[in-house]
């Protein structure tokens, strides 16, 4: 199924099995060093030194069956947002097929979080007419001495931004757990709407 819908038209966003498995392409976006692959890889359960091509479905993409409030869902999760393409062929590409979106910065680095404004407006731009759940994901949690964001400013942008917000430490699997459940629910909160 991943690769049909990978090549299929973009727009046909939620993708649901026989079986009624429901499944969400969630795609992490953010500076290079804030942590999305250390996300990723706790998100697929890949120990260090294990070869990741038995659980990823494709390099950078790795599938998982959560079950959140008695429902199971399936996430694909697309770590490829720092892949060179040519003209940002994959940035483009990242920004078009998500259903849902991991907005990553490090709280250690300011500029990471300016970097997270940036990429909410250019996601805003390019899916305007959609109303797409986005996390903000104020990663690296446990360094607290190098802090250069404080959670204040990382909630009071996400209301900005209309979307969640959650600190996490992928270093300790602090509120990781906490992070996928959460984009599940926002990606449900939006499609029990639409069904009344
Ligand atoms: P990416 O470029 O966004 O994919 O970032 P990586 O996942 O490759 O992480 C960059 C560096 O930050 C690596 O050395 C990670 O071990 C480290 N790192 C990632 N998450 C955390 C975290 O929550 N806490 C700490 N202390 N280090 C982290
Ligand atoms: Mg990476």
């Amino acid at each position: 199924y991943y690769r049909r819908s990978w090549s299929s038209d973009s727009s046909d966003s939620v993708i649901s099995s026989e079986s009624g498995n429901t499944y969400y392409r969630v795609v992490l976006i953010g500076e290079h060093g804030v942590g999305k692959s250390t996300l990723a890889s706790i998100f697929a359960g890949v120990p260090d030194t294990l070869d990741s091509d038995l659980l990823g479905v494709e390099e950078n993409t790795y599938e998982r069956t959560l079950m959140v409030d008695g429902e199971s869902a399936t996430l694909i999760l697309l770590d490829m947002w720092e892949n060179k393409g040519q003209d940002n062929m994959i940035q483009d590409h990242c920004m078009q097929v998500g259903d849902a979106y991991l907005i990553v910065y490090s709280i250690t680095d300011r500029a990471s979080f300016e970097k997270a404004s940036e990429l909410r407006i250019q996601l805003r731009r390019a899916r305007q007419t959609e109303d797409i759940p986005i996390i903000l994901v104020g990663n690296k949690s446990d360094l607290v001495r190098c802090r250069e964001v404080s959670i204040s400013e990382g909630r009071a942008c996400a209301v900005v931004f209309d979307c969640k917000f959650i600190e996490t430490s992928a270093a300790v699997q602090h509120n990781v757990k906490e992070l996928f459940e959460g984009i599940v629910r926002q990606v449900r909160l939006r499609r029990d709407s639409k069904e009344k």
